[in-house]
């Protein structure tokens, strides 16, 4: 599976339609200060399901919709669509059926968020199932935050540990082998 297009509306500055094709190789995003960068990848992370405010620099979930600018009204509703190359059909099952996947989040003020995926109404969790094999997801650490490498140099040993193990994929080890030492 690979990412091939990010579609957003009404998300955070990107209150017109917005049409992003992912060619392969694409490892980072550059352009003026303040023009949507660090909103690109929250884009990414949210469609994926991150459901922490904080994460989106917001303080409540409902902060990703277009908050109105001097010239034009707030919106009431953001959505980003997310589309996956399926050709190898890596899906797991239940998104399997088709050569492209197409997710779509949306959130409503005062209505909270509904996921699709191929047009179908889906679960938040179905959509971290779609992710949990694949090496990526809303807390991937393959998406590297604004400020995050310098966290990381300056964590204390134990804290940049547990970074470094995330990124390794052996955190669940240690909560399974912990679940396996209580019985
Ligand atoms: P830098 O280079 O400084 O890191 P950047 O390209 O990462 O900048 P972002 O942080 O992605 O920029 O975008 C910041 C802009 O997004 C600000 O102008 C901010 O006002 C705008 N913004 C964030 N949330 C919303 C919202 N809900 N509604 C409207 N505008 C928003
Ligand atoms: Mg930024």
């Amino acid at each position: 599976m690979r990412f091939t297009r990010l579609r957003l509306n009404g998300f955070k500055s990107f209150v017109d339609p917005t049409d992003l094709v992912i060619h392969d190789g694409l490892t980072g995003v550059v352009g003026p200060n303040g023009c949507g960068k660090s909103n690109l990848l929250e884009a990414l992370r949210w469609v994926m399901g991150e459901n922490r405010p904080t994460a989106m620099r917001g303080g409540g979930m409902e902060d990703v919709i277009f908050a109105g600018a001097a010239t034009r009204p707030a919106r009431h509703f953001a959505e980003v669509a997310l589309v996956l190359d399926n050709a190898d059909r890596l899906a797991p099952s239940g998104f399997n059926d088709q050569d492209q996947i197409e997710i779509v989040r949306r959130i409503t003020r005062d209505a909270g968020s509904a996921y699709k995926a191929n047009q179908k109404d889906v679960r938040a969790r179905d959509i971290q199932m779609l992710f949990a094999d694949a090496s990526t997801g809303a807390h991937s650490p393959a998406l590297v935050r604004q400020g995050q490498i310098s966290e990381l140099i300056n964590a204390k040993p134990k804290a940049r540990r547990r970074i470094l193990e995330e990124a390794a994929g052996i955190s669940g080890l240690y909560q399974r082998r912990h679940e396996a030492e209580l019985r």
